[in-house]
């Protein structure tokens, strides 16, 4: 089975907004094992998008569209679908009601171009829409198909959940399934990861390993092919064993696993704490900390200690310390981390100071300069790094390599606790 998308909107096409619902729909359909050979996108235009949507649906079994179904003039995705299956538009009771509710439950009067969102091409099959207002629908028509669905990304991925993908598992009948399962590495290259590996990555057919990179961040992909997902699975898992034997001290978790919540993982496993004295990340660390549920049971607090004056103040990093060494320097780092580790009384103490550029550079300290340093009990621990990009690029890469350094800090815990 062959699929196409269209994500329909003119703010796409002047770049306005960046096309994530495609990123996100063909990540899905390649998740079904849905092959993909077209993608357009097109922009609030009646003509343009009933020749898309025609093109589309020359070449693909079904096609997938994103945009357009809103109240408003320039919403016309329902309009130019209805045209190309030669249907009218009718009014859908049960969306009619089900828009109704919506505003009701607000206390929001609808209004009358509200409606025109439940008027659909006649003989669809209605997506409901429990995140907003416009419904979905899926038009057949011999062996042409097409399911339209709202721009709003959250209301997108709801109701292709809910109904689309469903929908296409029983189109596509059984026969192959692909089931992918992605392994997340930090604090090791690509190349390295790759080199690591490269015996593994040369033979393999069924599962096949992929690797990806982004900042800092190193991710295999483990995909099968096989009846159905448990055969899978089953061909998945020792490949996933074998890979992980490798790289273990790298290895954060599978799927959804993230740096932060590694972290977060060890720093449970020792009933410890962490408190962050930022500098140039200015708070980043803090952000991806607390991105974890439940992380106010490690996390205790974060200084955002830009200023010498801040540092010293909060921090108690010696004045002469500063005067000596600069406020990016490894003695300033050291300080820092066990600064904020007694101030906040935490088991850990973490902390970065950096130039994050474009100026402050000199041939000392160049741009992305930044020293790390993660205190705990048995003694502190400090890296020097020499990131290269932009500013909001190197701040990034310092968060990302400051919790890496704290997670290696605890993984060495851990492990001589256990000795
Ligand atoms: P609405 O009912 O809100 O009008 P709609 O189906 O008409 O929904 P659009 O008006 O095209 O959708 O888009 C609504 C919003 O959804 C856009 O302003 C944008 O923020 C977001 N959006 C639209 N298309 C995409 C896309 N392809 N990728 C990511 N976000 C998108
Ligand atoms: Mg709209």
């Amino acid at each position: 089975m062959k699929a196409e998308i269209v994500t329909i909107g003119s703010e796409l096409l002047l770049g306005q907004i960046v096309d994530t619902n495609a990123s996100y729909l063909a990540a899905e359909l390649a998740a079904l094992g849905i092959d993909m050979h077209f993608k357009t996108t097109v922009g609030d235009n009646w003509f343009r998008v009933q020749h898309a949507l025609s093109q589309a649906l020359n070449r693909a079994d079904v096609v997938l569209t994103s945009g357009g179904l809103g109240p408003t003039m320039d919403d016309l995705t329902r309009e130019a679908a209805a045209s190309v299956f030669g249907r009218p538009l009718l009014l859908d009771q049960t969306a009619l009601e089900d828009l109704e509710e919506f505003f009701r439950r607000r206390g929001r009067v609808m209004t009358e171009n509200n409606r025109k969102q439940a008027h659909l091409p006649k003989g669809s099959i209605v997506i409901r829409n429990n995140w907003g207002t416009a419904p979905g629908f899926i038009l057949e028509d011999g062996p042409r198909t097409l399911a339209c669905l709202p721009g709003v990304p959250t209301e997108l991925k709801g109701m292709f959940h809910a109904a689309v993908a469903p929908y296409l598992v029983k189109k596509r009948g059984e026969g192959s399934v692909i089931v992918s399962r992605t392994l997340h590495f930090s604090g090791i290259g690509e190349s390295a990861l790759e080199d690591a590996v490269k015996d593994i990555l040369a033979e393999q057919t069924n599962p096949t390993v992929a690797p990806y990179a982004s900042a800092g961040h190193v991710k295999l992909r483990i995909t099968a092919k096989a009846e159905n997902q448990a055969v899978c699975e089953a061909l998945i898992q020792p490949m996933e064993d074998r890979l992980v034997s490798r790289l273990e001290p790298y290895f954060l978790g599978v799927n959804g696993a993230t740096l932060e919540g590694a972290v977060g993982d060890l720093l449970q496993k020792r009933q410890a704490t962490v408190a962050v004295a930022e500098s140039c990340t200015g708070g980043l660390i803090g952000h991806r900390l607390t991105n974890t549920p439940g992380s106010s049971a490690y996390f205790s607090c974060g200084f955002i200690t830009y200023s010498n004056e801040a540092k010293k103040r909060y921090l108690g990093v010696p004045g002469s310390t500063l005067q000596e060494h600069g406020a990016v320097s490894e003695a300033t780092a050291r300080s820092m981390a066990n600064g904020v580790r007694k101030a906040a009384g935490t088991t850990w103490g973490l902390a970065v100071t950096g130039i994050a550029g474009p100026a402050g550079g000199s041939a000392a300290k160049p741009v992305g300069t930044v020293h790390l340093c993660a205190a705990g009990p048995d003694g502190a621990c400090h890296e020097e790094h020499f990131f290269r990009g932009e500013r909001l690029q190197i701040k990034e890469r310092s968060a990302q390599a400051a919790l890496d350094l704290l997670r290696r800090s605890l993984q060495k815990n851990v492990e001589e606790h256990r000795v």
